[in-house]
């Protein structure tokens, strides 16, 4: 799943995406709110950390629009420090949650897993279909309780699936969510990530619908 981050702080920035990655997510940066506009409009993303304070266009403005063409993406907004008015500006155009600067890294990255977790309607973290069990807060996967060893790219298409169990995702939706922006996207990349899921994970769970994309199969618990 894909962060976009929008901040003019480059240092701020590089900490936010640290921290992103961390969680197994891939991060995006962006420094003025004309270039956000114009990702948050053409890329799908998991959520968005938004800086109140940017060039071009002021985060307030952007996510107030974002909300008005209908982009549902939860957004985090980071205000300045004591600025209440920042805080309910924000949440009147439409954030899910707010935090002050400065802020510990590992509040916000709760509050990031927090949105993420609400908008996939799960309200624990670990995501359990059948007999595996996803722990999307320490990015564990266990089949019958065994714990299995995947890499940060397997994780995130395993992840992905599972927040949208109730669809069939599309294999350019997966390319657009695995890799950032800058990489290649190779569909046959997608295609070799999910074989090795399956030879690791060994029960049935993850579904190829032929033309359309992959969907996880198996019954939630
Ligand atoms: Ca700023």
């Amino acid at each position: 799943m894909r962060i976009l981050i929008v901040e003019d702080e480059p240092k701020i920035a590089a900490e936010i995406a640290r921290g992103v990655e961390s969680l197994g997510l891939t991060a995006e940066s962006v420094g003025d709110g004309e270039e956000a506009w114009y990702r948050g409009g053409t890329e799908s993303y998991g959520a968005i950390v938004l800086d109140v304070g940017l060039p071009k266009i002021d985060g307030i403005t952007l996510l107030k629009r974002w909300r008005q063409e209908g982009l549902a993406t939860p957004v985090l907004v980071l205000t300045a420090r004591g600025s209440w008015s920042e805080r309910v500006e924000g949440i009147d155009a439409g954030a899910d949650d707010y935090l002050p600067k400065p802020f510990r890294m590992e509040e916000l990255l709760a509050r990031l897993r927090a949105i993420l977790r609400r908008a996939g309607g799960h309200a624990s973290s670990i995501v359990t279909i059948g007999e595996v069990a996803i722990d999307t807060r320490n990015m564990r996967v266990s089949v019958k309780g065994t714990p299995v060893s995947l890499t940060p790219l397997e994780f995130r298409l395993i992840n992905y699936l599972a927040h949208n169990r109730d669809r069939v995702v599309p294999q350019a939706e997966l390319c657009d969510n695995l890799y950032d922006i800058n990489n290649d996207r190779d569909p046959n990349a997608i295609e070799a990530v999910v074989a090795r899921l399956r030879r690791k994970i060994k029960v049935p769970l993850i579904e190829t619908r032929r033309g359309f994309g992959y969907h996880i199969a198996g019954p939630q618990e």
